[in-house]
């Protein structure tokens, strides 16, 4: 019922165009976007580009692309925050005329000079207001003559209290606040300016942004009073950390979200893996589709505490959500690691389709990346594999291999049909025949044909790679012990 009855939410994501779309943005975008998908509300994509010399139209691609990838949809926008200048420069005259703000004409020298002198005392320097109180003929001449200024907001007395949808009830002693400049001496407008300007006229109901707004927050709700709009609720997302607790960055390795992509992550597991860095849905879910999330998402759910980013988990998630695919998908998303790898052929896609298919759901359940395929298959798809060095010492190297490898060919090279539970019985009579464990042919038999310790079960593999090529890697590893161990199985 509370749904119902309050204003549809318009929450915004708004990024500065400044570099890729990391994961703390992708993360802030998807908070948002889950909460305006669970009230029915508007996400609105703001792009915050003031910042011209920092700010590239390759970046604003990079974002849209980052958000595209993830599937971060928005209602409204792409908004150019550079675009709606004239209504910032309005807002900050109106809070001029008004007496909000004043003209400050305080060079960076002299304020230098003077922040220098009050650190000196031991004191925390914030502009000490030497323009506030201007005695209006001072103010005029300084004016008429030209003197460069700057626009700042008057901070009123008091304290500033709001109910943050993260941290709860919040309160700032406003003698805490520097008179903020608005307006720069050039004219151009400041972060908070911008910000608030947009996001009144924008009609914004809730900001949801990352911790490191929190002091940018008392600032703006006075921005509001002072313009008498009613502020929006506020909600904090607590930061997001490395592995040793510290603010997440490049050191800790991959942070842009198109990375993730490029290293074989799906979007579908890095967007399960990002809604549960701060929020839980309650009941130790982790796999949840998108319906499921919007459907529990809510900000009781949201932590405080800074949010632990743990890749292995991230791999984890990723590796469940491979599970899932079905091969047909599979085979789209591992052709470009198959290209990269010489892996490709058009057959895959052709007359060996159902094949390529059948290897793909025989690999899938061990693979935790989409580039793993391909790294997986090439045993599969080439005769001319490498074998792991220590595999092939301790299960190619060992005595007798040559002559169980033989047998087994011999075996195999009868099964009928060639399928897996004929490949099996065929070679645990052997091996009964042999007086051998089965594990003696199947560990050879494995390194022979994989060139690996690891691998999906051994029967499978020689169902898929079928008689022909089962038998010429089985030969294959018989030379090569041959060669290598100078003749003596
Ligand atoms: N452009 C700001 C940023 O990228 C936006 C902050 C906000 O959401 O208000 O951090």
């Amino acid at each position: 019922m509370a749904k119902m009855s309050m204003p549809q939410p318009r929450v915004r994501f708004a990024p500065s165009p400044t570099g890729f779309l990391h994961v703390g943005g992708a993360r802030t975008a998807l908070f948002n976007w889950l909460y305006a998908r669970n009230t029915g509300g508007i996400f609105i994509l703001r792009i915050e580009d003031t910042d011209v010399a920092r700010s590239s139209e390759e970046m604003v691609r990079a974002i849209l692309d980052g958000l595209a990838w993830l599937g971060i949809t928005h209602d409204e926008g792409p908004l150019f925050q550079s675009s709606f200048r004239g209504q910032h420069v309005a807002k900050a005259r109106a809070m001029e005329k008004e007496g909000a703000a004043y003209r400050c004409f305080c060079t960076p020298e002299r304020l230098e000079q003077r922040r220098r002198a009050a650190e000196a005392r031991g004191d925390v320097w914030r502009y000490d207001r030497e323009c506030a109180a201007l005695p209006e003929p001072e103010f005029r001449r300084r004016l008429d003559a030209g003197e460069p200024s700057c626009l700042r907001f008057r901070v009123p007395e008091g304290r500033t209290v709001y109910d943050d949808l993260v941290h709860g009830p919040t309160s700032f002693n406003n003698a805490d606040i520097e008179d903020l400049v608005l307006l720069r001496t050039d004219g151009s407008p400041t972060y908070n300016l911008s910000c608030v300007s947009d996001d009144i006229d924008m009609r914004i109901t809730h900001v949801i942004r990352g911790d490191d707004h929190i002091s940018n927050t008392p600032k703006q709700i006075l921005l509001y009073r002072a313009l008498g709009a009613e502020p929006p609720r506020f909600g904090h997302l607590p930061l997001i950390l490395g592995p040793d607790k510290k603010r997440l960055s490049k050191r800790h390795g991959a942070v842009s979200v198109m990375e993730y992509s490029r290293a074989g992550y799906l979007p579908e597991a890095l967007f399960n893996f990002l809604a549960l860095l701060g929020w839980s849905p309650g009941n130790d879910r982790e796999i949840l589709t998108k319906a499921e999330m919007i459907e529990a998402f809510s900000f009781e759910g949201v932590g405080s505490r800074g949010a632990v980013f743990d890749t292995e988990k991230l791999t984890w998630m990723n590796g469940e959500y491979l599970k899932m695919k079905p091969a047909t998908e599979l085979a789209a998303l591992v052709r470009p690691s198959f290209e990269e790898a010489g892996l490709w052929s058009a057959g895959l896609e052709a007359q060996r389709r159902d094949w390529f298919l059948k290897l793909l759901e025989l690999l899938k359940d061990r693979c935790r990346l989409v580039t793993e395929f391909a790294r997986d298959a090439r045993p599969f798809l080439t005769e001319s594999l490498d074998y792991e060095p220590v595999a092939a010492a301790r299960h190619l190297g060992s005595p007798g291999a040559v002559g169980r490898l033989a047998a087994l060919r011999d075996a195999l090279a009868r099964v009928e049909p060639f399928d897996e539970a004929s490949c099996e019985s065929a070679l645990r009579e052997l091996a009964a025949r042999l007086g051998v464990k089965a594990g003696d042919l199947i560990h050879p038999a494995r390194v022979a044909l994989t060139g690996r310790m690891v691998s999906p079960g051994i029967f499978a593999v020689m169902a898929i790679m079928g008689r022909e090529g089962t038998l010429a890697r089985l030969n294959r590893a018989a030379r090569f012990i041959e060669e290598g161990s100078g003749g003596t199985p």
